[in-house]
C-alpha cells in the first residue's frame, strides 16, 4: 500500500468556494459546529483556501473566503482568516495526501478529546475511511496556535485521516473536501459507537491486518465519486 500519495492543489474557482460554504452549512446542520466555531480548508494551487474568522456560515459568501500562500501571505480576500490557519497549514504540510481539512466540534469525537483518549478502529467504515487508530494530541491552551499546530501535526501520523485535539475537537482530512466531510461523519459515528459500547463491556477492536486491507480497498479501488455520494 504505501507509496506516499500526493494530492495537488486544485484551481480556486467559484464552484469550489460554493462547495466549501455548502460543506460548512451541512456540518452546522448536523450539529458538528455551533455558530462560527469550526473551520474548513482546501489545498489550492496558490496555497490554502480557508474559511474566515467569525463569519456566520448562513451568511457567508464566496468573497468571504481567504487564500493564504505557503509563505503565509494573504493572497486573496479581505477577511481575517480562521484563527486556526496555522493548524491547517501544519497538517497540510505534514500530510501531502490531504487535499482538504475539516475541523469541527462534533460532540462524540469531542467527548473522547476531552478524556484524552484515542479512538481505536471498532467499526468497518472507520477502517476504510479513517484508516487506523485516531490519536489524541496533547492539550494546548486556547490561543497558542503555533503550539496546537505542532502538537496536532506530531499526533496525526502518516496514515489515518483524523486526529483529536485535546479538550477541543476533531480535525479530519481527505483527498478532497467531499472525502473529508464523509470522514468527519464516519469519525463522529465511530466515536459514538465506541463510547456507547463501553456500557456493554467495551468494543472488540478490528485487527490491524483487516484495517489495512479495508483501507487499501478504499484508497485504491473505490472511486472518489462513489465516496462523495455517501454524504
Ligand atoms: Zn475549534
Amino acid at each position: 500500500m504505501s507509496e506516499p500519495m500526493i494530492t495537488p492543489g486544485v484551481p480556486d474557482t467559484l464552484e469550489l468556494r460554493l462547495e466549501l460554504i455548502q460543506a460548512c452549512r451541512y456540518l452546522s446542520e448536523l450539529g458538528f459546529c455551533i455558530g462560527t466555531w469550526g473551520n474548513l480548508s482546501i489545498r489550492v494551487e496558490q496555497g490554502i483556501l480557508i474559511t474566515p474568522s467569525r463569519i456566520d456560515y448562513s451568511t457567508m459568501t464566496p468573497d468571504d473566503l481567504v487564500v493564504v500562500s505557503w509563505e503565509n501571505e494573504q493572497i486573496k480576500g479581505y477577511r481575517v482568516p480562521s484563527s486556526e490557519l496555522l493548524l491547517h497549514q501544519a497538517i497540510l504540510r505534514t500530510r501531502p495526501d490531504f487535499g482538504a481539512l475539516v475541523h469541527t466540534h462534533s460532540p462524540y469525537a469531542s467527548t473522547l478529546a476531552c478524556a484524552h483518549k484515542p479512538l481505536p478502529v471498532c467499526v468497518e467504515d472507520m477502517a476504510q475511511i479513517i484508516g487506523g487508530t485516531v490519536n489524541c494530541a496533547p492539550y494546548v491552551p486556547n490561543g497558542r496556535h503555533a503550539d496546537l499546530a505542532q502538537a496536532a501535526a506530531s499526533a496525526i501520523g502518516s496514515q489515518t485521516w483524523a486526529v483529536l485535539l485535546a479538550n477541543h475537537g476533531p480535525l479530519v482530512g481527505g483527498r478532497s473536501l467531499a472525502e473529508a466531510v464523509v470522514a468527519a461523519r464516519v469519525l463522529e459515528k465511530a466515536a459514538q459507537i465506541y463510547i456507547q459500547s463501553q456500557s456493554i463491556g467495551g468494543p472488540q477492536i478490528i485487527p490491524d491486518e483487516h484495517v489495512i486491507e479495508e483501507r487499501h480497498r478504499l484508497l485504491y479501488k473505490y472511486g472518489q465519486e462513489q465516496l462523495s455520494q455517501m454524504k
